[in-house]
């Protein structure tokens, strides 16, 4: 039974109470469970929800639950739908829906309902349980307000938004002020029963006058009492019951998140909330709100908050402003979306990559996700790991893709990088497939951004020597090199007569190409035949490191290689 005080019990008149409160409200809540019937889907197929607040942009943290939701969803042949939360208007930035839309196309999270962009780039509405946008479901909120104060479950508090405020500070003081941290929770309690007392005259002459109010559940819940309660990643949990007589609609008739949470959860028909671990402690006002409303409860997956190492050994939250939490961010980094999902996949599921290995020709899309197998304490971010899975995914890629793939990135991100590589398509793409498709293709890119410096010197343009030969090695061994391998360079050597020739002017010059013999006794030799490599591949390439030579030669032909050793010769 609801704890009111006497004196509303007493003269009280409920559904006069309502009818004062939402004047304008006439629909019903059964019209609205038969607008917003259960869903008709087969049995076990979820509905999940990303329901995001347009804050400008969606974190790291936000697109791992979406993944969830999109994950579990369909592949249980359920629906995901996108809502956005946009109660709290001060929050909002102008264009953020817009952005967080193209964000989730971008990396190909597709829902089956929601905000959408149109054809014309305007905003418009996918789907039978709308609207999806928060703000624009202030009448279905007011007809459930109206309901519960009907039923003496809510009531009005005719406070200004400075007295609250004064209120919640004075809360706060009185908190940290206290010594007896009874004598606080007391007096707090007593401040909120204070709220409770009004009368019927009382709630009219506010209401003429115009003034401000919001309305507060009546909390009948004693927080010494806990209810068991299933959380699917976080476990068994025990949730005290709720005390606070907490707002569910503001003084300007919006919701706060935990009332529309209910109701739009509910109405949308969602299965599974899938939310962040920092909604825990309000579930107490859920479960309450649930009941009040007669709705049945979803089931819960809290995730796990994203963690990064910090200077001290420790584990922090990656924030907004660290490097990685924007997916935006991705794009310009120049981290292909699918390897960005696959390192989400690994965070979420351990044994992603071991199913990977097992079921190469499967796209991760297959991997079947288990919320089991979740994290339940924290995930740890970090770009070594990002790049590892990055490297494995462009590796797989066909020298087509990944000249599609890098060509339309630097387009949008190094445009002058985009003309070169564009120039002479057929050239670009033998540089790509150099060590790709057979069975251990090279891992040398990341992102596309790491392929400029790695391949640029295949361009004149670009061209350039950074590196300097380390001063062990003798200068006229290092010309003597050159100059035998400029002249008797011909492209149409196989490998092996070409690697020979090399061999044989290290050979002739005191360098081994005997590693065998070099291991065992250094002092022995000059140096050995990689030294030789060295040379020539930095002659040619400007680096100390690049894909095969042999390769890099052929593509850039007999000329170019030529007038490369010379200009080295030249310059020694
Ligand atoms: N709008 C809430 C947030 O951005 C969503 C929480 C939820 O998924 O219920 O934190």
């Amino acid at each position: 039974m609801i704890a009111v005080t006497a004196r509303m019990e007493y003269i009280m008149d409920y559904k006069y109470l309502s009818d004062l409160l939402f004047p304008n409200v006439t629909m019903t809540r059964e019209e609205l469970e038969e607008k917003y019937p259960p869903r008709q889907l087969p049995e076990g197929a979820k509905v999940t929800r990303f329901a995001p607040s347009p804050t400008g942009f969606v974190h790291f943290g936000g697109m791992y639950q979406a993944v969830v939701c999109e994950r579990l969803a369909h592949q249980s042949g359920g629906v995901f739908y996108l809502r956005i939360e946009d109660t709290d208007g001060q929050r909002e930035v102008s264009g953020a829906a817009e952005a967080l839309i193209r964000t989730l196309s971008d990396y190909g999270v597709n829902y089956d309902e929601g905000l959408v962009i149109d054809d014309n780039g305007e905003l418009s509405e996918k789907g039978a349980y709308g609207p999806y946008k928060q703000s624009k479901r202030a009448e279905l909120y007011h007809v459930f307000a109206k309901y519960l104060v009907s039923e003496g479950k809510a009531y009005p508090c005719f406070s200004t938004e400075e007295e609250l405020e004064e209120i919640q500070q004075a809360d706060k003081k009185a908190e940290i002020l206290a010594t007896d941290w009874h004598t606080a929770a007391e007096e707090k309690k007593a401040a909120m029963l204070a709220q409770r007392q009004f009368t019927i005259e009382e709630v009219e002459a506010h209401l003429k006058a115009g003034d401000p109010f919001v309305i507060r559940i009546l909390a009948d819940g004693d927080p010494e009492k806990k209810t068991k309660f299933t959380d699917l990643v976080k476990g068994n949990l025990e949730i005290p019951e709720n005390d606070e007589d907490f707002v569910l609609l503001k003084s300007d008739g919006i919701p706060t998140y935990h009332f529309a949470h209910a109701i739009d959860d509910h109405l949308m028909r969602t299965t599974h909330v899938i939310r962040g671990e920092d909604w825990l402690p309000s579930l107490s006002k859920h479960i309450q709100l649930f009941r009040y409303l007669g709705f049945k409860m979803p089931k819960y997956l809290h995730t796990a908050q994203i963690l990064k190492a910090d200077e001290n050994g420790g584990k922090k939250k990656l924030s907004k402003r660290d490097m990685g939490a924007k997916m935006d961010d991705y794009r310009q980094m120049g981290y292909a979306t699918e390897c960005v999902w696959e390192y989400l996949l690994t965070l979420l599921n351990s044994n992603f990559e071991e199913w990977h290995m097992q079921n190469v020709d499967k796209s991760y899309l297959d991997f079947p996700l288990n919320i089991k197998k979740m994290s339940v304490s924290g995930c740890l971010f970090d770009f070594v790991k990002l790049n590892d899975v990055s490297k494995n995914v462009l590796s797989k890629m066909t020298a087509d893709e990944i000249y599609d793939r890098v060509t339309d990135w630097a387009s949008e991100c190094d445009p002058e990088w985009a003309e070169l590589l564009t120039r002479n398509p057929e050239y670009t793409k033998r540089i790509f497939a150099i060590g790709r498709g057979g069975k251990k293709p090279r891992k040398d890119y990341a992102t596309f951004a790491d392929v400029k410096p790695l391949i640029g010197f295949f361009f004149d343009e670009l061209f350039s020597v950074n590196v300097q030969y380390d001063e062990k090695y003798s200068k006229s061994d290092i010309k003597a090199t050159l100059t035998a391998f400029r002249d008797r360079y011909d492209p149409d050597d196989d490998t092996d007569t070409w690697f020979a020739a090399i061999k044989d002017i290290g050979e002739s010059l005191g360098y081994t190409s005997n590693m065998k013999e070099y291991k065992a006794d250094p002092s022995k030799f000059k140096g050995n035949v990689a030294d030789i490599s060295m040379f020539l591949r930095v002659a040619v390439t400007g680096s100390l490191n690049s894909p095969d030579m042999y390769s890099v030669m052929q593509i850039l032909g007999e000329n170019r290689v030529k007038a490369r050793i010379s200009d080295m010769i030249e310059k020694l």
